[in-house]
């Protein structure tokens, strides 16, 4: 069942129908549906919410940079070529304005997100933003060379101000994760994260904007798929089990901080799994081609032996794909426990 670009009620009118557990995928960028070891990510969600018993909603980032709205019916198309048939998409173009400012305004009126003032680190054009004297990791990291910003070439200054930002995240006991190097590091980056104060405003332009107080700030762009969770479970389709990269670690850990922030209870169990890389001798390069050659169980099979390989990355190739047996899946439970399919 395919509910690309509904609006959230909608969504919530089929999605009511299944009263399910729910295998969820992080929202990923159509940006990648060139690339055949993208489909992991889905492959694998499929057959685990079909070993679980469980449904699937696959994540999608529309918002932003990033988001490539028209690359989504080519990603949907080969999701289905593949033999991949989700629940349901989760699209953050259901994060509209309104919908953000009642969220917004919800965990304001709990206190959960405040107007505080703040010691603001900022580049020239803005891109570059965060409080004073938080460690800046991964991703953000490049964004900055010494004190200058890559963006604009500007020094970031300092300037005090007011800002909103969450309340402090909490602790967190950490899911059953997968496989095990994600377990440490992500135990490392929750703990890293506990009692830290998200900024979510901007003094920049962004996507949207929230008034509180009689006063309109930008959100941060991340904030329109924080509550994803959130709305999954307030729709009635916990995610039980989330699967997510490796590439996107932090991200995961802020998702899973937030969402225990307000009081949404976490996924039973997290899989963290490689970027799958392909590399083609033969010249065959799309989906299509692949599913063509080697036909779809085979290459099914090759993507989830590819994201249980365990590793951070992994590179696929066509002799890979033609000694998978076409006719029996592989077992995802073989390597998680059982009990963890089940709860
Ligand atoms: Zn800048």
């Amino acid at each position: 069942m395919y509910v690309a670009g509904l609006a959230w009620n909608h969504f919530h009118r089929e999605i009511v129908m299944c009263n399910q557990d729910f295998v969820g995928v992080l929202p990923v960028s159509p940006m990648h549906s060139h690339k055949l070891g993208f489909y992991s990510l889905f492959a694998y969600a499929d057959r685990l919410a079909r070993t679980s018993a469980t449904e699937t909603l696959f994540g999608i980032n529309l918002h932003g940079k990033l988001g490539e709205p028209r690359m989504l019916p080519v990603l949907q198309n080969r999701v289905g070529l593949l033999g991949i048939s989700p629940t349901f998409w989760w699209l953050d173009s259901v994060m509209t304005q309104d919908v953000i400012q009642e969220v917004v305004q919800t965990l304001f009126d709990q206190g959960l997100i405040k107007k505080e003032r703040r010691q603001i680190m900022r580049c020239a054009c803005g891109n570059v933003e965060y409080v004073s004297g938080v460690v800046l990791r991964g991703t953000r990291k490049t964004l900055l060379k010494g004190e200058i910003a890559a963006c604009c070439n500007s020094p970031v200054t300092s300037s005090d101000e007011e800002a909103l930002v969450t309340a402090p995240l909490p602790s967190l006991t950490l899911p059953e994760t997968h496989p095990s190097w994600a377990a440490s590091e992500m135990r490392a980056e929750l703990d890293r994260l506990e009692g830290v104060q998200l900024l979510i405003s901007r003094k920049t332009r962004r996507i949207v904007t929230v008034r509180l107080e009689g006063r309109s700030w930008w959100l941060d762009n991340d904030f329109l798929w924080w509550p994803y969770l959130w709305k999954a479970y307030q729709e009635e389709a916990p995610i039980r089990h989330l699967v997510t990269g490796a590439s996107v670690v932090r991200q995961t850990c802020l998702l899973l901080a937030f969402s225990r922030l307000i009081g949404i209870p976490g996924p039973h169990s997290v899989h963290c799994l490689p970027k799958v890389h392909f590399k083609s001798v033969w010249g065959l390069e799309t989906p299509e081609q692949l599913v063509e050659r080697f036909d779809v169980s085979r290459v099914q099979n090759a993507l989830i032996w590819a994201a249980l390989s365990g590793r951070k990355e992994f590179t696929l190739q066509e002799t890979t794909i033609s000694c998978m047996n076409p006719y029996i899946p592989i077992d995802i439970p073989l390597l998680q426990s059982r009990r963890m399919l089940h709860v």
